[in-house]
């Protein structure tokens, strides 16, 4: 499953694409360039305009609406709508600046990007092949795992 979605919900993108999921996201979308991208791609339109959700609808594509909420809130519907699975999975997780499938590489090869104290006191790193960056499980990590998991209870699944 494919995403692309408005120009307002860019924080909505990039848990998307950190959950593994292919998502197209820009600023600068128009709402005919995201419902032209949607439907040459076969994408599912994530908005919360009730306008272009109406119009995606319209001609027959597959659309979500979510209103401006908590980011588990926000999950809970989109995976509720769609079926996309909250879980992380460290070996097809995407880079949340550019979409690109992330690198694991190793503690050595992190090392080389990373300032030595980040370097002793994490295991799991990645590399964006397209950016460059480098991703690690530092202390958001927690985070993370508790807006996934309240996500999943309100899904109820
Ligand atoms: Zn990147």
């Amino acid at each position: 499953m494919r995403f692309i979605v408005d120009s307002m919900l860019g924080d909505v993108a990039r848990w998307l694409r950190m959950l593994g999921y292919d998502t197209l996201y820009s600023k600068n979308y128009e709402d005919w360039e995201i419902l032209r991208i949607a439907a040459k791609d076969d994408r599912v339109i994530i908005t919360r305009d009730l306008g272009l959700f109406r119009r995606a609808r319209k001609r027959g594509l597959k659309a979500v609406y979510i209103e401006p909420s908590d980011m588990s809130d926000m999950l809970a519907s989109i995976a509720k709508r769609t079926g996309i699975e909250l879980n992380f999975k460290p070996n097809r997780t995407r880079c949340p600046y550019c979409n690109a499938e992330l690198e694991v590489i190793t503690k050595a090869e992190a090392l080389s990007f990373v300032p030595p104290s980040v370097g002793a006191k994490y295991d799991m790193f990645w590399r964006c092949p397209k950016c460059g960056k480098v991703f690690w499980q530092g202390n958001h990590w927690r985070t993370i795992n508790s807006i996934l998991e309240s996500a999943k209870m309100k899904v109820g699944r």
